[in-house]
């Protein structure tokens, strides 16, 4: 049994197939459980909206609230505080299992640094209130992010989709951050943590594991990335099952 720990699946443009494919075929591959995670505070709401309802219809299916650094408008901080108000009610929900994802993107230009700081320290604020686990996303901004995250006590939490150095890897160890190990490894050369710190992920629709490059992710394929994981860490698939849904399971208590 495995989870995808991180996946964009509630809106119908994210998926090549319906709702009901898309539950079915994870099943099929082995994926049990998933947790859909929000990128802006209308994403997020959707987010929500479609784990209550597929939860409802027995599939073990979460959410997370997330605000994604290049989601946030310049110099509007009327809808920062908009988003933390709605935030701390939609959190309440029975399918919330965290905040996320949040985090430091320099990579392109056009998005402020300083405003993407406000953003994520105000984020980091509803997770340590609300004592939820965070998915990040932080890209090219790790000098800038260590300090920030060192300032909060939040519950252990997972670095999603991390592709930096070995440095920046051992500095995420140390904090005890779990890594989000997803279809990138499968044709990226990148630096892997000890398999006792691993989750599981597909970021779908992006990231699509080989052999299924060019075309659109889905959570089912996260049976690829274990698949990839067996070879890499030279273990069992039924270790590799064992060991990355414990962790799963511990972080987001599902
Ligand atoms: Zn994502």
């Amino acid at each position: 049994m495995l989870v995808d720990t991180h996946t964009h699946i509630h809106d119908e443009n994210d998926r090549a197939l319906s709702s009901e494919e898309t539950f079915s075929r994870a099943h099929e591959l082995g994926v049990d459980e998933i947790i859909t995670i929000g990128t802006s505070p209308a994403d997020s709401l959707k987010a929500k909206e479609f784990a209550e309802e597929w939860a409802e219809k027995g599939e073990k299916i979460f959410w997370t609230y997330g605000f994604h650094p290049n989601e946030y408008a310049e110099n509007d901080r009327a809808g920062l505080t908009n988003a933390i108000n709605m935030a701390s009610e939609a959190l309440k929900s029975p399918q919330n299992v965290g905040v996320g994802e949040i985090g430091l993107d320099y990579h392109f230009d056009g998005y402020s640094a300083e405003m993407q700081r406000e953003l994520l320290l105000n984020m980091l604020q509803l997770a340590q209130d609300s004592q939820k686990p965070v998915s990040f996303h932080i890209r090219d901004a790790f000098d800038d992010f260590w300090p920030i995250f060192d300032n909060f006590h939040l519950p252990v939490s997972v670095m999603h989709s991390f592709s930096d150095s070995k440095k920046n890897l051992d500095e995420a160890l140390k904090r005890d951050l779990y890594i989000g190990v997803n279809g990138l490894s499968t044709f990226a050369d990148i630096a892997h943590p000890p398999l006792e710190r691993v989750v599981l992920e597909t970021d779908a629709p992006y990231l699509t594991p080989a052999p299924f490059r060019g075309t659109m992710n889905m959570p089912g394929y996260v049976k690829y990335v274990a698949e990839w994981a067996t070879e890499y860490y030279k273990v069992d698939f039924s270790e590799v099952a064992r060991i990355t849904t414990e962790n799963a399971k511990k972080i987001f208590k599902i």
